[in-house]
């Protein structure tokens, strides 16, 4: 028996395990690019962050880079989270 999301919102097809769904498989798994979408977006704050953190330690302003920095602190453990979950997806889908 083919399991499912636990998020009702996708179609449960789109969530089926890649060996489980031979006669499905033109349909990518919308979870799958929904996990990957949210890694990218997590990232991109990240990134932007850093590039924050540059310009703050470049005017030497010194509260800026402590608060900048824990927000890069926090940024990278949310794209470290959503790559995770990505990757626990699709270790468990096979997608
Ligand atoms: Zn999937």
């Amino acid at each position: 028996m083919a399991r499912v999301c636990v998020d009702a919102s996708f179609h449960p097809f789109e969530c089926i395990p890649s060996h489980s769904r031979a006669k499905i498989d033109f349909l990518p798994c919308k979870e799958r690019i929904r996990l990957a979408r949210d890694y990218n977006a997590t990232v991109r704050i990240y990134s932007d962050l850093v590039r924050e953190l540059l310009d703050v330690m470049e005017l030497d302003l010194k509260v800026e880079v402590d608060l900048v920095h824990r927000a890069c602190k926090t940024a990278l453990e949310n794209a470290q989270r959503a790559r995770q979950q990505l990757i626990n997806h699709e270790a468990e889908h096979h997608c």
